[in-house]
């Protein structure tokens, strides 16, 4: 399996976490149907997308994009240590996967310059921080932490009027370090970093757009989750927290990469995850490269 991809001047590694099964298909995309899910139940399950028992299959992974200028990781998984009641597979582990991830990649924490989350949900956050002697530290000493301001400022709102755990934990701690930035959509990092705001899942969610003057690549974060939304992009999650808005940026996300060269660089999708996006009836599929 390919943990390594080229765009452009762009090197890109997958820093695997766990790739899992995650909610059942009827469950997690509460339009989807029987019928529908009948006949795309082969394609799914050869994907690895879907197991036997119809429950959907998600990686949980980060990237980590070398430009000729900055090491840039993009969302931060799901972290060690954290208190997660309702995820069992989350809650306070203490497994050194991702940490073997980023050595096999060649890279240590020292060497990121900026951490960008699309989105600032608890699997794409969790490694912003680490504990020490009881204290959550920046993991990444060297990096800048760049956050949405639109999402930055919701999540704020959320959290001051009732506190959430995963903001205390992973994000606070990074702007108590003054380690951040809440950053417009217009923000671009050198010549090669763009925001493609991507409202929906979250209200401030973002795609991350990177290239030299074009998009070599594109990291879709939580826009959109399995490839059987791809088919049809329409059906929205069951965490989006604007069904109708996810489903219409998904839409034109998907028309936006279709038929170009831009490598599409997803959040969950079952490994290898990454693909071009090509036309499929009515909607989408993701092929791999
Ligand atoms: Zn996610």
């Amino acid at each position: 399996m390919s943990l390594t991809f080229k765009a452009g001047d762009l090197t890109i590694h997958r820093i695997i976490e766990q790739e899992e099964v995650f909610l059942a298909a009827l469950e997690m995309l509460p339009t989807l149907t029987p019928d529908v899910l009948a006949e795309n139940r082969a394609w799914m399950q050869a994907a690895k997308a879907l197991d036997a028992n119809d429950v959907l299959i998600l990686c949980f992974q980060s990237y980590i994009v070398k430009t000729p200028h900055h090491t840039i990781l993009i969302d931060s998984c799901i972290g060690n240590d954290k208190p997660r009641p309702t995820r069992p597979k989350w809650n306070m582990k203490t497994d050194d996967t991702y940490m073997r991830g980023l050595a096999a990649a060649g890279l240590s924490v020292a060497d990121i310059d900026y951490v960008m989350c699309t989105h600032l949900h608890v699997d794409h956050v969790g490694w912003n921080t680490r504990l020490e002697n009881g204290r959550w530290v920046p993991t990444f000493p060297n990096a800048r932490y760049v956050f949405g301001k639109t999402e930055f400022d919701y999540w704020m709102g959320v959290h001051a009027k009732t506190p959430v755990p995963v903001i205390e934990d992973s994000v606070l701690p990074i702007v108590e370090a003054r380690r951040f930035e809440a950053v417009a959509n217009d923000h671009q990092i050198g010549d090669h970093v763009r925001i493609l705001p991507t409202p929906g899942h979250t209200p401030g969610h973002s795609a991350f757009r990177l290239g030299r003057g074009k998009d070599d690549a594109v990291f879709s974060g939580d826009l959109i989750h399995s490839p059987l939304q791809a088919r049809y992009p329409e059906m929205s999650m069951k965490f989006d927290v604007d069904q109708a808005a996810a489903a219409t940026t998904r839409r034109s996300f998907l028309e936006r990469y279709c038929d170009t060269d831009t490598l599409c660089c997803t959040a969950h999708f079952p490994s290898p995850s990454v693909g071009k996006i090509r036309r499929w009836g009515d909607g989408f599929s993701c092929e791999a490269v």
